[in-house]
């Protein structure tokens, strides 16, 4: 039988690049090889979003349009809700025992996050709690291959932990560990280079971005501010347009060639930047001609239907989690 992939999105906003070279761009490429299952963590969205359901409910439909765009085929990928699969919720309660709160603070995914949030002197239980319920999620389906970007590695090492744990105390084989597939651009930053692109940072190019939006952006890009005259040589580590330009231009010799005149001086940022401007254009026109095509109501067919088959593959788990831990009595 194939293995069991599993990835997901929070529905805080839109997809933008770094999610396509971070993940989706491997679920496209990996979901006929494997059983796919691809979660919107509504759920986890609430736990710093909980004051504005509005958004998380809105984003669910925009990233289910966003997964159909770029060619996930929910004919092949099982496309779900979190929300949906209320066992998952007994199971993150059952993890709960074998994680200390230490050890969630300790969590560099998380230390980063409150950061970025502000939300370091008051944290809200739930979202401290949210690497476990993630654990949770993953090992429901018994996944093995989770396609996901550099951000998600501790996520995935502490899943690992709660899981050696859980065989250990409960029965050895119960659970299955888990694996990143890491993305060809692990970690895209934000327009700004300041860390990684993110929805909810506002510095990222979306994939539902109008040309004229994507070409502001790529203008507002931070490059080299050094290199002031085009005849001035330039820095190419650090600068995002070539961090682009490595992500998303094909012609690798071309690319080579572009960084040895930049680095001399002789080349301008508004060469490299129309150069990015046509790779990002080649490549989102014909997802936002899709997207086009989608309507709410083929969506939430999806979702449902989606929905229905991940619950029942989370309760064949259960199951098995149930007699492990000798909470099958009747
Ligand atoms: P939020 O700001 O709400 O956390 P986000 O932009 O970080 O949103 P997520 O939904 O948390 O997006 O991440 C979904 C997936 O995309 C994860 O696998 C994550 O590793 C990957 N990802 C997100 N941002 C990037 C990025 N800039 N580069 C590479 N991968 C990314
Ligand atoms: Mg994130």
């Amino acid at each position: 039988m194939a293995q069991v992939l599993m990835t997901g999105d929070r529905p805080s906003g839109k997809l933008h690049l770094g999610h396509y070279v971070g993940s989706l761009q491997n679920r496209v490429a990996l979901q006929q090889q494997y059983e796919s299952y691809i979660m919107i963590a509504d759920v986890q969205a609430l736990t710093d979003n909980f004051e504005n359901p509005g958004l998380v409910e809105k984003s669910v439909y925009e990233i289910a349009a966003g997964y159909l765009s770029v060619g996930i085929d929910p004919s092949v990928a099982t496309i779900y809700l979190q929300s949906q699969i209320p066992e998952t919720t007994e199971l993150t309660l059952y993890f709960m025992n074998l994680v200390t709160l230490s050890r969630l603070e300790r969590n560099p995914t998380v230390k980063t996050e409150l950061a970025q949030k502000n939300m370091e002197e008051s944290i809200p239980v739930g979202f401290l709690c949210y690497p476990i319920n993630q654990a949770a999620d993953i090992t429901i389906l018994q996944a093995e291959v989770i396609p996901v970007g550099e951000d998600q590695i501790p996520m995935i090492e502490q899943t690992n932990e709660i899981v050696r744990k859980f065989n250990r105390l409960y029965g050895e084989g119960t659970l299955k560990e888990c694996k990143v597939h890491l993305g060809k651009t692990g970690r895209l930053p934000g327009i700004d280079g300041k860390g990684k692109a993110s929805k909810s940072l506002g510095n990222a190019i979306f994939l539902s971005d109008a040309p004229s939006e994507v070409r502001e952006k790529v203008w507002d890009m931070f490059t080299d501010p050094n290199h002031v005259k085009i005849s001035d040589p330039g820095q190419v580590e650090g600068n995002v347009v070539f961090t682009y330009l490595d992500a998303f231009h094909d012609d690798k010799d071309e690319l080579t060639h572009l960084k040895q005149q930049y680095r001399k001086g002789g080349l301008g940022d508004v060469t490299i930047k129309t150069l990015l401007v046509k790779d990002l254009e080649q490549l989102l026109e014909p997802i936002r001609a899709k997207r086009a095509t989608l309507t709410q109501e083929i969506l939430r067919d999806v979702l449902r239907d989606g929905s229905q088959k991940a619950r029942a593959k989370a309760q064949q788990t259960m199951k098995l989690v149930r007699n492990a831990m000798g909470l099958n009595y009747f």
